[in-house]
């Protein structure tokens, strides 16, 4: 036996705690019209997890509850405990008494606890389904509600059923199978909906990360090239910038000297040209004229002084020879040709000057003579000769001193003409001089020239060097920038050449400079092609990218795993489906048979049977077609009755009388419970319909039934209750509360009256 005991407290009627034992297979539960007896089965249906108030006679929850009465005041909660055997471990569970216990608040909450534990209705249900207790309540039949399997339709009867066969297990797993499947249809449509709105974020990262890659593949081609360059550049400055250093030295002091030499020369030169030196000479020459003129005149002076002592003397000589002779004696022919001789002379001499000063000296001195001869000649007194005498002593003294003169007018022009002499000479040197600093000045040009060529091209490297330098000091600071400081360790950059050889230094910097422009070009293109990608905070987006490439393959795995749920669940479905079909083929003909036999039981005689029919129906929301539409029908496996009275012809459940209505369900509900016997059955009233004959007949039934399964009978039939192991008698007073009792048989005939 299972049920061993129910408590009922606050539910209904039964306002106070009520307890019921089930020691017997047999419990009838006996009392008069209105006493609370259906509320007792309705007890049951609550406490088994029963959702429909309305099955309970209720329209809210809370009319489940004690509603109170003009003495006792209505209840908060109703409390409702069923009590199982579990030491056969008929419930899946690891105790050997099962309490499950249902209580309903006024605001409709319920609480369901399990062996003193709450739990949810689901795992009540599922429980119950373990040990065949099912929902559908084909274990519980209410007051009239005897033939509702004849009035259910093919479906809800299947259903029935398929709960007596405890199906309903599977059918719970089913649904939850189910439930879970469309979750998880439902969650990978989320999933497949959050990768797709997440798709185009990611397609973006991902060609950003590629701009990244490549923008660090250029980095890196960049950083090489601005390497080479820059290690090209500057060595090659560095190099050129030594070497026409070197040149230019040389030069430049080459130029010093040059300039040097040219200074130099050009003052020799202009010295040279100088005029003080020929005004020195012309000074020096008109000195040696002068100097000659002094010395001519002293001379002349001398001549004359000893031309008039000769004449003196001469006269004296011939005053003396007068002094003894006649006195005026003719004049001497000598004398005159001596005289004339003197003048010619005189004259030739003038004539030789070819000066008027000369020639009037001359002349004058001619004159003078002419006079002294005749005066001679004419009258020579005694007087004269001592004159004469006196003049020549005086004459005598004055040649000395012309003498003198003469000799120092001598000596003057010697010197004049030795300081010429030299002038003459230092000018012949200066004019040597001067054409020698000529050439000199000639050739320096030149050599400064050439040399101030040399130096201007070199100056000319060394500007377009100079502008490289600078140019390479952007460059570099570029590169740093663009590059990090590492740019700036390009010095130890190896660089090879196409062989794969090191560059020597000589290749280095004797490199065309063309080929170093192109790697500039090129270099140019390769930061355009950088600036172009426009990456920036590179980090964060590949950091991004890569959450969000997890988070996609996350979500794919994710995806792949509800899909492979998604197979195990159909596949899961499929053989619940399977197990569903088979058991139920299988019970439904047990279920017949028995029918058939319980039928010709009741009726003796007669046919009876179950049915397997596919009905088809239009589902749930045809009311959303429109007319003419295609509808697609829905096939449904569902359950017909055939009932065939003996010696009747009358076929088809409509046809039955009450009481035969009620014969065909009892015999189908007995047939229910003895395929699949449930631990309990309540039968309220089931027997209200049944003459004495018919009682009997189902008092029979009863006890073949309890021999499977445990029996709660609410009756007013003799009969029945005389096949009772225990006897329960509800009453109800004036306060409207009902009252539990047990009662012996005769007790009871009197309480069910
Ligand atoms: P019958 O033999 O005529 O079928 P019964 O013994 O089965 O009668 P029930 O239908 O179980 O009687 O009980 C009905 C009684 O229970 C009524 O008197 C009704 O007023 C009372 N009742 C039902 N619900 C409540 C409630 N929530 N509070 C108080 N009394 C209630």
């Amino acid at each position: 036996m299972y049920l061993k005991e129910l408590t009922i407290s606050g539910f209904k009627s039964f306002a106070k705690k009520g307890e019921l034992g089930f020691s017997a297979p047999i419990t009838a539960i006996v009392g008069p019209n209105g006493s609370g007896k259906s509320n007792v089965a309705e007890s049951f249906r609550f406490v088994l997890g029963e959702q429909s108030v309305k099955s309970m006679r209720g329209k809210r929850g809370e009319d489940l509850i004690w509603g109170g009465s003009a003495d006792v005041a209505r209840g908060n909660r109703a409390s409702v405990t069923i009590t199982l055997d579990n030491s056969n471990r008929v419930f899946p569970l690891d105790f050997t008494e099962i309490k499950i216990e249902r209580v309903v608040h006024r605001d409709g909450q319920n609480e369901y606890i399990l062996n003193g534990s709450a739990v949810r209705l689901k795992d009540i249900q599922e429980l119950l389904a373990s040990a065949n207790i099912g929902s559908t309540g084909h274990h519980i039949i209410s007051q009239g509600e005897a033939d509702r399997i004849l009035t259910a339709n093919p479906k809800e009867r299947r259903e029935m059923i398929e709960d007596a066969l405890g199906l309903k297990i599977y059918q719970y797993k089913r649904q939850e199978a189910e439930r879970k499947l469309s979750k998880t249809v439902e969650n990978v449509a989320q999933v497949e909906s959050l990768r797709r709105e997440a798709a185009p974020h990611l397609k973006y990262l991902e060609k950003q990360v590629q701009k990244i890659e490549k923008s660090l593949e250029l980095q890196a081609q960049l950083k090489e090239v601005y390497a080479e360059y820059l290690r090209r550049e500057d060595s090659y400055i560095a190099f050129h910038f030594d070497r026409l250093s070197v040149l230019r030295k040389p030069l430049i002091e080459a130029l010093a000297v040059a300039e040097k030499e040219l200074t130099s020369a050009k003052k020799t030169l202009q010295a040279s040209e100088s005029q003080a030196d020929s005004a020195e000479l012309i000074s020096a020459e008109e000195a040696v004229s002068k100097a000659i003129g002094e010395r001519q005149s002293a001379e002349r002076e001398h001549s004359k002084c000893e031309g008039q002592i000769a004449l003196l003397e001469r006269r004296l000589a011939d005053a003396e020879r007068r002094s003894t002779s006649v006195e005026g004696k003719a004049v001497a022919y000598a004398d005159i040709s001596a005289l004339i001789k003197d003048i010619e002379q005189q004259v030739s001499k003038a004539l030789q000057k070819d000066e008027v000063a000369f020639l009037h000296r001359a002349l004058s001195d001619i004159i003078h003579r002419l006079k002294l001869f005749i005066e001679r000649s004419s009258a020579v007194k005694d007087t004269t000769t001592e004159f004469d005498k006196a003049e020549l002593s005086r004459l005598k003294e004055e040649i000395v001193k012309l003498q003198k003169q003469v000799g120092e007018a001598q000596g003057k022009e010697t010197a004049a003409r030795g300081v010429y002499a030299s002038l003459e000479q230092k000018r012949a040197q200066e004019a040597t001089d001067g054409r020698e600093a000529e050439r000199a000045v000639f050739r320096l040009v030149g050599e400064q020239r050439e040399l101030e060529t040399k130096v201007e091209r070199i100056d000319r490297e060394l500007i377009v060097l100079e502008r490289d330098r600078t140019e390479f000091k952007r460059e570099l600071q570029e590169a740093v920038a663009l590059l990090g400081r590492a740019a700036a360790d390009y010095f130890s950059y190896v660089i090879k050449s196409e062989a794969g050889a090191e560059v020597t230094p000589e290749e280095l910097v004797n490199e065309d400079r063309e080929t170093q422009r192109a790697r500039r070009h090129n270099l140019e293109k390769l930061k355009i092609r950088l600036e172009e990608l426009g990456i920036g905070a590179t980090e964060d987006v590949v950091k991004e990218f890569n959450e969000a490439k997890e988070r996609d393959a996350f979500l794919a795995h994710e995806i792949a795993d509800l899909e492979a749920s998604i197979i195990k669940l159909r596949e899961l479905i499929a053989e619940l489906d399977g197990k569903l079909e088979e058991q139920f083929v299988v019970g439904i003909k047990k279920i017949s048979f028995e029918f058939n036999r319980f039928f010709t039981l009741m009726f003796g005689g007669g046919e009876a049977e179950l049915l397997t029919v596919v009905t088809k129906t239009r589902g749930a929301d045809e009311e959303l077609f429109e007319e003419g539409e295609e509808v697609e029908e829905k096939k449904e496996d569902g359950i017909e009755l055939v009932a065939k009275l003996p010696n009747k012809r009358v076929k088809g459940l409509e046809m039955l009388s009450g009481g035969e209505r009620a014969l065909t369900s009892i015999a189908l509900i007995f047939a229910m419970s003895q395929v699949n016997p449930p631990p309990f059955i309540i039968l309220d009233e089931t027997d209200a319909a049944l003459d004495e004959a018919n009682s009997r007949r189902y008092g029979d039934m009863i006890e073949e039934l309890a021999k499977k399964s445990q029996l709660i009978l609410i009756t007013h039939n003799r009969e029945t209750m005389s096949r009772a192991g225990i006897l329960y008698g509800v009453t109800m007073g004036g306060d409207g509360i009902s009252k539990l009792l047990s009662v012996k048989l005769d007790e009871a005939v009197a309480v069910a009256k």
